[in-house]
């Protein structure tokens, strides 16, 4: 706790102090021009990602990204509607990262989440991630199977997405567009699904035009993951 109490103490000072202009603005109104749905996981820092300020992003997160069926009870739908409705979104984000502890979970035998009831529960919104995986996927070793199911899985909560009601109006009506990403933690690079092609992109090589040899993997799943959706 000393740390975080800390980190406040810096963050007046240092962030704060400098920025005062931009949170007096955002004092008493936000207008975040996306929305940006992504894992909880303590590694995935949609700001930090993004270079953005605050107030530039509407951050929906749980365990895994997922994007639950339309429920009057579920968070998930209540910050969804809420922003599509109240903030001129352009942009819907789902993104996923690398190393996902829900989607080793997800891949895992089924008793080994007998200890996180919850999370188990929680993660039958990924249960088609799962079936795409290991029908489409067999022979995989274990780290190239939860590097699919990480992309399979944000086209999966985005096909979820679609189904939701303020998501539905708004794409009929071409106020945003859908997007799907994973970010790697190790080098930085995001991979963003191209629906035209049917795979993932790394950023990194279609802005430094050149190949870098961390993208490897990158490459690999680009490969792996080759079905074509609608995104
Ligand atoms: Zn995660």
């Amino acid at each position: 706790m000393k740390h975080l109490l800390q980190g406040i103490h810096k963050f007046q000072r240092i962030a704060f102090a400098p920025q005062k202009r931009l949170f007096t603005r955002l004092a008493n109104k936000q207008s975040p021009a996306a929305l940006f749905i992504t894992c909880a996981d303590s590694r995935v820092v949609p700001n930090l990602i993004t270079q953005t300020q605050p107030g530039e992003l509407f951050a929906v997160r749980n365990v895994g990204n997922i994007v639950p069926p339309y429920d009057l009870h579920h968070g998930e739908s209540s910050a969804i509607e809420y922003a599509l409705n109240n903030f001129d979104i352009k942009d819907v984000i789902v993104c996923g990262h690398s190393n996902c502890g829900a989607m080793q979970g997800l891949l895992a035998p089924e008793s080994a989440l007998d200890k996180l009831p919850a999370t188990k529960a929680w993660l039958q919104h990924a249960k088609l991630t799962r079936e795409i995986v290991q029908t489409n996927y067999a022979g995989l070793t274990p780290q190239e199977m939860l590097e699919v199911a990480i992309q399979e899985n944000v086209l999966v909560q985005l096909e979820h997405l679609r189904e939701h009601p303020s998501v539905k109006s708004g794409l009929a009506a071409r106020r945003f567009n859908l997007h799907g990403w994973v970010y790697d933690i190790e080098s930085g690079d995001v991979l963003i699904y191209d629906p035209t092609l049917g795979k993932f992109q790394s950023t990194t090589k279609q802005s430094s035009g050149r190949t870098r040899s961390n993208n490897t993997r990158s490459t690999l799943r680009s490969q792996k993951t080759s079905r074509k959706r609608k995104a």
